[in-house]
């Protein structure tokens, strides 16, 4: 099973430039995972593309396009050994706790939007 870490971040106000601390979730994978996942991308990418044979005329278009992401997204995930899962923290200028939904994205720095006050936050490390 892949497990979960915390990480401190930041929030900071692009605006006024306030600072709080902010807590990041992330999922860990091993070696082994990360392979695994990889090849169930691919197959997955690959299976949709079988399928759509099935689909006249647009099938030139989705075959080779369904092959071909599901190449460029198993490469991805095979290096890809974290996924940001959320964000918590207060909010440097409503102060409210927020959270936010990471998309799989670990990188930082990352720009969201309050969803309290619509501020725009950066998140960094
Ligand atoms: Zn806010």
């Amino acid at each position: 099973m892949p497990k979960q870490v915390t990480r401190n971040i930041q929030f900071k106000s692009q605006k006024h430039q306030h600072i709080t601390q902010a807590k990041m979730l992330v999922q860990i994978y091993n070696e082994k995972e990360q392979k695994l996942r990889a090849i169930k991308t691919l197959l997955l990418f690959w299976l949709i593309a079988a399928v759509c044979v099935l689909i006249p005329i647009a099938h030139f278009l989705l075959v080779p396009g369904f092959f071909i992401v599901g190449i460029i997204k198993a490469i991805k995930l095979w290096s890809k050994a974290e996924d940001g899962l959320t964000a918590e923290g207060e909010c440097p200028v409503c102060h409210n706790q927020i959270s936010f939904n990471l998309e799989k994205s670990v990188e930082l720095p990352q720009w969201r939007d309050c969803p309290e006050c619509a501020e725009s936050l950066e998140l960094n490390a």
